[in-house]
């Protein structure tokens, strides 16, 4: 809402006033008098690249629309009231831009359908993507395919979701366009989320008719909604351009669509550029590392111990929320290398115009924020996970960052029940849209890859740098952006189209993280440095303590990994119109009043404080907390971590210890079937060993010797 935010909107109110609507519940008998709709059948194939690809994704994702149900119910409450709150509040969280419920109609099935005893509907709809401007390369890309990407988000969404009702024990399938047993238009009418057309369409208050219906039908019962008035048409007054009830107002919902379409919703070309990124990177020094080395893939060896290995199988995708995209997530993997057209020789090479058209297709698609870098050779692992050496083969990085969620994250603690699916979430999206991206440049001739959280052959954090998307924090190995935070997860589609690169970005935070503590302070096991930066392999970097992190996220027992440093960070904000005007104001003077920043960064984390950030918003929290345990969704066995603020905790400059796990104590790139088991101790005496970064920048300048830390541990064969 304009000026004051949306703290105390409901999640489940979703980002139009759908509250406000008038209601017309005679509508549902003018229904019940129209005849069953014939089935349209199968759409024709796409001739653009763009539909072919979202196209292919609705494929896969449609092998999930129906499926197995759990053996057994899980413990969810009787009120249809409270059920209705979970199941809107996980189709926003995935990006649905209204939802509404009905109670399930003989006339809805479609002719030839037989009707399932489902009794209710969960309608959903999905704004068309804007066309981007037409002297713009993606113009063309785009404009046959608008309602196939919104077809494609609409069919993930409720594929999640028919997965999600059936881990709770109940019967669910999915239905989209072209591919389902329901009429999409009169249940989206009943469900109170559209209006019929004179021509039997239907139509929006807000959306018009840019948008895409996919149902949810389910014996699952629910609350329902009554269906909108006809007068509802007239919907966007005061109220709607002011925001009222917390909505998006009218004024951001119309500055987002005139933003030129290659730029994100964010300014980030207000923010200053910059040669390099803000923390030193000796560039010839870091040391290419494999997959092996990275902490999950420890974990599953045996490296962290048997408890780590058993549960790193299921930490991030042991609620039924996270569980239900997981499987999406795993479809599209084998997809993510194809066959590269023959180039058009007609088409052009622009490097400046690739890229205006990329970013443009990448917020088609849905991306929060995107810039584009090229790869510099260490950000290539040296090794996969089996051993195999990768040899680096392209030239650049589209580097995308996906938003994690502000209301959802309002109402969690970061590490409890929901936290999986704040990462899976992010995951699915991430790799839907680097894979449409990446099928689509394969069609036009352009070799191309996305790389996803399920299979990357590049670490991502050194290219978000230098894709100028962030600086990175205290986090340690968190890159963290002026306008969304660290509240994201990284992307990255490699391609060798030529393309024109961004530079790094200051906005100053490296002054903001040298004097605020609170992600240090609210870490649940201390894994976040109190202390100043130092170098680790190459890199200028407030080194976490990962082996920490990374067995308090895997074992945590009362939620599902965690994220809770990103929760509680002051940066974690909304900065649109919608966002609260403090916030707005503060973002502004922290990019354009660099100077203030000493006076101002310990008053505003104790502002923050005060203000209560970081605490979970109840009204917020939309899903219930439960645990997946032999493929049943059951009360959690130990409970739910219940944290708040603390902001009296301890700040521990000087007795924490961090380990250090340099290039040289990483286990042989190959050892794909033996167990390295973590070294702790030696791990805290590699302390000794590393330099500040004044002292690496002046060997460096004198030419010292890179350190012997930095040298990976070779192959054992
Ligand atoms: Fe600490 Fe959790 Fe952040 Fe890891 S993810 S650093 S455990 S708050
Ligand atoms: Fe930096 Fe403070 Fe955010 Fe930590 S909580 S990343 S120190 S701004």
């Amino acid at each position: 809402m304009l000026f004051f935010g949306t703290r105390n909107r409901p999640s489940h109110f979703g980002p139009y006033p759908l509250e406000r609507l008038p209601r017309d519940p005679s509508i549902k008998a003018v229904e019940a008098r129209t005849p069953r709709r014939h089935d349209p059948g199968i759409a024709p194939a796409a001739t653009d690249p763009l539909g072919a690809a979202a196209r292919k994704y609705i494929d896969l994702y449609a092998a999930f629309a129906d499926g197995d149900i759990a053996a057994g119910r899980a413990p969810v409450p009787d009120d249809p009231a409270r059920r209705a709150v979970d199941v809107k509040g996980f189709a926003y969280f995935l990006d649905a831009a209204q939802v509404g419920i009905a109670e399930m109609v003989e006339n809805a099935w479609l002719e030839g359908a037989i009707p399932r005893p489902h009794t209710h509907a969960v309608a959903l709809l999905v704004a068309h993507g804007r066309t981007p401007e037409s002297d713009n390369r993606a113009h063309a890309w785009c404009g046959a395919s608008g309602h196939a990407a919104a077809d494609m988000r609409a069919c993930e969404i409720a594929v999640g979701l028919a997965n999600y009702i059936r881990r709770l024990g109940w019967s669910a399938r999915a239905h989209f366009p072209a591919k389902g047993e329901v009429d999409l238009d009169r249940l989206a009418v009943l469900a109170g989320v559209a209006l019929r057309r004179l021509d039997g369409g239907s139509s929006n208050p807000y959306l018009g008719e840019a948008y895409s219906i996919a149902v949810v039908t389910t014996d699952y019962a629910l609350a329902t909604d009554e269906p909108i008035a006809a007068a509802a048409r007239k919907a966007r007054g005061v109220g709607y351009w002011l925001g009222l009830g917390g909505a998006v107002s009218g004024f951001e919902w119309r500055r987002r669509a005139h933003r030129a379409s290659h730029l994100s919703r964010h300014p980030m070309e207000t923010v200053k550029r910059v040669d390099r990124p803000t923390t030193l990177i000796l560039d010839d020094e870091v040391p290419r590392v494999s997959k092996r080395a990275a902490f999950f893939d420890r974990a599953r060896r045996g490296d962290l111990g048997e408890k780590a290995q058993r549960e790193v199988r299921r930490f991030a995708y042991k609620s039924p929320t996270a569980l239900s995209v997981t499987n999406l997530i795993d479809a599209l993997v084998p997809h993510q290398d194809g066959p590269v057209a023959e180039p058009d020789k007609s088409d052009s090479n622009d490097p400046v115009e690739n890229s205006r058209a990329l970013k443009s297709l990448s917020y088609f698609l849905g991306a929060e924020l995107t810039g584009i870098c090229e790869i510099p050779e260490y950000a290539w692992y040296s090794h996969k996970s089996d051993g195999t050496p990768i040899a680096p083969y392209h030239r650049y990085a589209v580097v995308m960052l996906i938003d994690q969620g502000y209301d959802t994250m309002e109402g969690a603690s970061g590490d409890d029940w929901i936290s999986g699916l704040q990462s899976m979430r992010a995951y699915l999206r991430g790799a839907e849209i680097s894979g449409v991206m990446a099928e689509h440049l394969r069609a036009l001739g352009f070799p191309a890859r996305p790389q996803t959280n399920r299979d990357s052959d590049v670490l991502q954090i050194s290219l978000v740098l230098w894709a100028g998307l962030g600086e990175l924090s205290r986090i340690g190995e968190l890159v963290l952006n002026p306008f969304v935070g660290p509240r994201f997860k990284s992307v990255v589609m490699t391609t060798d189209m030529p393309l024109a690169v961004d530079k790094p970005i200051d906005f100053g935070l490296q002054t903001f993280c040298g004097n605020c503590y609170k992600c240090a302070r609210e870490c649940p096991c201390e894994a976040i440095p109190f202390g100043d930066k130092v170098m680790f392999n190459g890199y200028e970097i407030w080194k976490p303590d990962v082996e920490r992190c990374s067995r308090y996220r895997i074992t945590n027992a009362k939620g599902s990994a965690c994220g809770r440093c990103m929760k509680t960070c002051p940066l974690n904000k909304v900065v649109t119109l919608d966002g609260p005007l403090y916030a707005r104001v503060g973002c502004w003077l922290g990019i354009h009043a660099r100077w203030l920043k000493p006076l101002l960064v310990p008053l505003a984390t104790r502002i923050d404080d005060w203000l209560g950030n970081g605490r979970r918003l109840a009204v917020k929290k939309w899903w219930f907390d439960l645990e997946v345990i032999d493929g049943l969704s059951v009360e959690p066995a130990v409970g739910t971590n219940e944290r708040d603020l603390d902001p009296a905790g301890r700040l521990n400059f000087d007795n924490q210890k961090i380990a250090y796990y340099p290039a040289s104590a990483m286990p042989p790139p190959d050892a794909d079937d033996e167990v390295y088991a973590l070294e702790r101790l030696a791990a805290l005496a590699a302390a000794e060993l590393v330099e500040t970064p004044s002292a690496a920048r002046q060997r460096a300048e004198a030419a010292g010797l890179r350190p012997a830390q930095y040298v990976a541990t070779p192959p054992s064969r």
